[in-house]
Parts: C-alpha cells; structure tokens; sequence
C-alpha cells in the first residue's frame, strides 16, 4: 500500500519516542508499503516560537538567545537519544545548527524593526517543523532506511499569499508533488517532509493554520494517489469527547467526512478544520492512530460509514476560551441590512464569528468569537457601528461553546429536547442555542465554570460510553 502516515507534536517529544516512532514506520516499510513520512514540530514548540515573537516586539534580546539555547537543547538531546551512528548525529548536528543560526538572525533582524509581519511570523514558524524532520531522516537512515527530507516548499506545496492559513493551489501543488515524491519512492527511499508549511508563487514561507501538519498530509496523498493517510498521535482515536474532561470516553470506530469535518470546525483540537477538504471526493481513508498503542484500530474517516455506525450523537466537543458578544437597539428592528452591516465590520478586520443568534424581534444579535478576537471585535464596533446601527454592546468574556455532534441526528425528533433536559437536570445555565441547518449539530452556550459538567452530562444522556 502507498501510504502517507502524519505524526503530531504529541507522539514526538523525546529521542525515546523518536526510536519508537521510526521503528514504527520501518516496520511498515519492511511489510512492501510505500511510506511518506509527514511530521509537524515537537511538542510546544509553535507555541514557543509564538512566544518569543512577542518579546521580540518588546526588544528583549536576552529572551531570544535563552530561546535559541533551549530549542539547541531539546534538539540536541533528542538527536543523542535517537541516533547511534556518530557520522550521522555529527551530520544532522550541522544541519541543526544552521538551522539554529538562520532562526536568531532572523529574530534579531525583528528586534531591530520592532515588528512582526505575519509574513516573517510564518518564516519563523516554519523552523519548528524545519528543526525535526532532518532528525527523524537521519534516525531512519541509522535503521538503515534510505531517507531523505524536504519542506513542505521543496515537495511542491504551492500556496496563496494568506500567510498564516494560507490555502494550497492545487492543480500546481498536484503536479510538482508528483513529480517529487515519486521518484524517491521508486528508489524505494522514504521521504520525510515538514507538516504545516508551504510556499506562495514568489517563494515565501507560507503556514496553512495550527495543525496544518494534518492538511499538509491530505494534500500530499491526494497529489500522490495514496492508499490511506494515517494521522499518529497520542490518543486511540477520534473519541466520544475529550479524554481530559470525560475520562471514560470512548474512541469511535467509524467516522464520516462529514462528522469529521464537524468535529474540526468545532475545534477539537485533533485537526485542522480544512484536513479533511482534500480527500473527501476521494475513496482515500483517513485513520487516527495511537503511536503508542498499536493494538487499537483507531478511527477510520471515510465517504461511506457502515450502518451499525450511523448513530444519533457521536461527540460531545467544548471549545473554551470565547467569549459572547450582545448588540442590542431598538434601531436594529426592522432596518434590512443590519447584521450584514455588523458583520461585515467584524469580517474586514478578521474576525471569526463561531455561532450567531438573533432574537425575533431583531432588537439583539448575539454572537460568539474567539477570546483572542474579542479586542478587535469590541474596538471595530464601537468604532463604526455605535450610534448608527447599535445602541449596546455587552459581553460575557467566560463562555464555552458546546456542541453535540452526529449525522444520526438528522430528521430525529427529540434531540434537544434530550440534551437540554440533561443539562437543566444539572442546574446548568443556557445562554444561547443554535443549529446548523445540516442538523449535523446542535450548538449552545454555557458559562465556561459549566464546561465540564455540561459535557458530561450530555455524554451521560446519549450512553456514549456504550457507544460500541
Ligand atoms: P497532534 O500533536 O497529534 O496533532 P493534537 O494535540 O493536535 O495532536 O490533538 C490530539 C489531542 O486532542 C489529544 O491528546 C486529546 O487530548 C485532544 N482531543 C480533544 N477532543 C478530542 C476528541 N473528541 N477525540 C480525540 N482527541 C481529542
Ligand atoms: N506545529 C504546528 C502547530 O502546532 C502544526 C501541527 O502541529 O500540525 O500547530
Ligand atoms: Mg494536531
């Protein structure tokens, strides 16, 4: 089988994973599989990167060179961990290094402008992926796996100029793929290739969103004519809700593109919301695998799911860290265009709107965004629409958005009924309730102190524990 395997941050933060991981792939490639290797950076690292950009911006040099120190450690102790050939960690050291040299110029070179563009933002973000794949190449070849690396820019993932979620061009990105990774694999060598990043028409850097690694590896077996993408990482699968708050969740087995799609767009944090865009017209299978627990299938995400796997409600999802904005006025009712006007504010300066309500009487609208947008959303109304469209705005910054998701729900009566009686049982308030008209879920808002009991007890409600 031809297949492209993606390994998350999470199945990567240590030499000793690292062995356990290319021992993993060798395994599979000693079994005739054709393997494209895509990994995304060691664990917190994007993060780390976007921390420090933000002390470049205060001009604090110190905290670039204590980074740049720590991220030589994390890299080199994984290398020393992972790879016995002393040739071969003396040669990877090098690349690292240079690797290591290009990032604090670049940093530096910020300091002085005392400006982060998106654009140098997604040059420096690129690091991260670009710091491990030559270690993972390496540690294949100390297997003696023939292996080479490449960015995602080297493969031929061609991108638009949308730095930070940057889109790929297909028809492009399909041809220079092709015509890359092919031979490589004919030569029976297996390609290790940076997640998360590309590159527009004029060669600059480009990353396609958090978890980008995912997409990264749906573009490239399609590009390919892959057999299966399989997505590695630390938990056993796709799960009826998330193992940190609802300990007894449990993994489902069967998964639609359209329940999966869903369940990205509402955030669970396992993948990028677009992953799924380039495989879904396609037969190619997604499977979530544990990296560390090889005896479970996982879950498989494809166009056709069996019957017995068609239930009601799969997953319960919380996304915290929103917040929900009210704009109320009695000038709002009855004057066509109001929300398109409100709305549009909010777009031109790229804010994201997660749900929206608006009451009957069209005097209020509510809407929840991400706490990261809420500055920018509060500012651009104030600025362009108080007094001429809105009269108020409040906002409740601690919500948490919860939804109930599965295409079982479609044309049953009762559903809310069922979670909402669950969630008053429990004395939870709440504030807001929306549906998307593809009934594939049904959305509401709670106080974010309710989160976790909001989730379990709608998880109660469906039995999702006996979901199997
Ligand atoms: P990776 O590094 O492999 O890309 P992520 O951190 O992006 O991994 O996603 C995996 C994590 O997502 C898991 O460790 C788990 O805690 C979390 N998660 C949240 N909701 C779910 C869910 N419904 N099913 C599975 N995992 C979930
Ligand atoms: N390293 C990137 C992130 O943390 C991409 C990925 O993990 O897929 O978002
Ligand atoms: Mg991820």
């Amino acid at each position: 089988m031809r297949l492209v395997m993606k390994f998350g941050g999470t199945a990567v933060d240590s030499g000793k994973k690292i062995v356990h991981i290319t021992n993993l792939i060798k395994s599979y490639h000693d079994k005739g599989n054709e393997i494209v290797a895509v990994f995304s950076a060691v664990t917190g690292m994007t993060d780390e990167i976007l921390n420090v950009s933000g002390y470049v911006l205060k001009r604090d040099k110190k905290k670039i060179s204590n980074f740049i120190d720590k991220t030589r450690a994390i890299h080199v102790d994984i290398i020393q961990n992972s790879i016995k050939d002393k040739n071969y960690r003396a040669k990877v050291l090098q690349v690292v290094e240079i690797l290591l040299k290009e990032m604090e110029n670049i940093l530096n070179g910020i300091v002085l402008l005392s400006e982060v563009t998106q654009k140098a933002l997604d040059h420096l973000l690129s690091f991260g992926e670009r710091l491990l794949t030559p270690i993972i190449s390496f540690c294949l070849l100390d297997k003696g796996i023939d292996s080479v690396y490449l960015t995602g820019q080297e493969v031929g993932i061609l991108t638009d100029s949308k730095f930070g979620q940057a889109r790929p061009l297909l028809d492009t990105t399909k041809i220079r793929v092709k015509y890359n990774i092919d031979p490589i694999l004919r030569e029976n060598k297996i390609p290790v290739i940076t997640g998360f990043i590309g590159a527009d028409q004029n060669g600059n850097i480009t990353t396609m969103g958090r978890s980008g690694s995912d997409y990264t590896a749906t573009i490239i077996a399609v590009c390919i004519d892959a057999h299966e993408v399989w997505l590695w990482t630390d938990v056993n699968g796709l799960m009826t809700a998330d193992p940190c708050i609802v300990k007894e969740a449990k993994v489902l087995r069967e998964v639609s593109f359209a329940e999966a799609i869903e369940l990205s767009l509402f955030g669970a944090k396992y993948m990028h919301p677009r992953a799924l865009e380039p495989v879904m017209d396609t037969m190619i299978p997604v499977r979530i695998r544990n990296a560390f627990n090889l005896s479970n299938e996982g879950t498989v995400i494809s166009k056709n799911t069996s019957k017995s796997s068609q239930k009601i409600v799969k997953s319960i999802i919380a996304i915290r860290n929103t917040a929900l904005i009210d704009v109320s006025g009695g000038g709002m009712v009855g004057a066509p265009g109001t929300a398109a006007r409100i709305f549009d504010a909010l777009a031109k300066k790229s804010v994201n709107i997660m749900m929206i309500s608006q009451s009957p009487s069209e005097s209020s609208i509510s809407m929840v965004v991400k706490k990261a947008d809420l500055d920018t959303a509060i500012t651009t109304l104030d600025l362009t629409l108080i007094d001429k469209v809105i009269k108020n705005v409040k906002v409740n910054e601690d919500v948490a958005v919860i939804a109930v998701v599965g295409s079982g729900m479609r044309g049953i009566k009762g559903v809310a009924a069922k979670v909402f009686s669950s969630i008053s049982k429990n004395n939870i308030n709440v504030i807001m309730i929306a549906q998307g008209s593809s009934e594939l879920n049904l959305a509401f808002v709670v106080n974010n102190r309710d989160c976790e009991r909001a989730v379990k007890s709608v998880h109660d409600a469906f039995m999702l524990t006996k979901i199997n």
